[in-house]
């Protein structure tokens, strides 16, 4: 039986979604990849679509569903975090409604057309149209965990934090946290960001998908990565950080940078420049995993993602 490739669309809550389903040789796991959960992504997006065209070429036990581009209405709109219709975030709205509004219906057919019955789910992302980001991978705690850390050290980014429940919790809703919860194992893969295509972070989506083939055992070994990668740094809690004034940001720091708790990571100040408004200290040790790079901020708008 050869590699077949399938190129179709999912009806996914009223809307035709483009997706490559490979189908292997033999019988094994099924992997599902999507990317474009939040519309402004394109590094993510250039990685699947990249990764899932080399598919058809070499050998493959099992299946993968690859979905490049998840949310059409963000994309079309080049709205970042959410869909303009109900200003929902998709990536806060699993495993979603189906008589909720448009997102929460969104979420749900993809949930139930895309993760539930998959082995494993990797969620490609980047930093959105308006955030620079040191690449990461992030797993929740919960029964399958560990299949989880698995998939997030075969991604092979130089970051892997463990969400827990609880107030520390950054965010939930998303297609990680849902898919734990139904038992199944799942990461989200962060690299790029700031609405471009970067050449080498699509590399690292390439290589990290590559990585997970390899981990489950889908390709023969050897055949999609050379070494294995290096250690990441493991974090456990990921902490963000919100303006309390609305002005102009302007972060003292870089993603990726070692800063110490109270250093001071940025400021908020008046447009015209006259006033310092806030004075933005890390509340603890850490590396800022995503910063927001417009200067645009509001009242409680997210600043910065500190990995601590
Ligand atoms: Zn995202």
């Amino acid at each position: 039986m050869p590699v077949t490739v399938r190129r179709h669309a999912v009806e996914l809550a009223g809307r035709d979604v483009p997706v490559v389903e490979i189908t292997g040789s033999a019988d094994g796991p099924k992997l599902t990849v999507i990317a474009g959960v939040h519309g402004c992504e394109y590094t993510s997006m250039a990685g699947v679509r990249k990764w899932a065209g080399t598919l058809g070429s070499g050998d493959l036990r099992g299946s993968v569903l690859a979905v490049p581009v998840l949310n059409l209405a963000a994309f079309e709109a080049r709205s970042p975090f959410v869909i303009p219709a109900d200003g929902k975030n998709l990536n806060r709205c699993f495993p979603g409604d189906p008589a909720g509004s448009v997102t929460e219906r969104l979420a749900a057919a993809a949930f139930a057309k895309l993760i539930v019955g998959a082995d494993a789910v990797i969620d490609a992302h980047c930093g959105d149209l308006p955030e620079a980001l040191e690449p990461f991978a992030i797993y929740d705690a919960g029964p399958v965990e560990d299949q989880a850390l698995g998939l997030a050290l075969a991604y092979g980014l130089p970051y892997v934090i463990r969400q827990e429940p609880g107030p520390d919790r950054a965010v939930a809703g998303t297609t990680s946290t849902a898919a734990a919860q139904a038992g199944i194992p799942a990461i989200v893969a962060e690299a790029g960001g700031c609405g471009i295509v970067e050449a080498d972070k699509v590399e690292m989506h390439v290589r990290g998908l590559n990585g997970v083939l390899a981990h489950l055992g889908m390709v023969p070994p050897g055949a999609a990565q050379a070494a294995a990668p290096p250690e990441p740094t493991r974090l456990n809690r990921f902490i963000w950080l919100r303006s309390e004034h609305d002005g102009w940001w302007e972060p003292t720091v870089a993603v990726g940078e070692s800063v110490a708790a109270g250093q001071l990571i940025g400021t908020v100040t008046s447009l015209d420049g006259a006033v310092v408004r806030e004075r933005v200290h890390a509340p603890a040790a850490g590396v800022p995993m995503f910063i927001t790079s417009s200067p645009a901020t509001q009242a409680g708008g997210l600043l910065l993602g500190l990995g601590a």
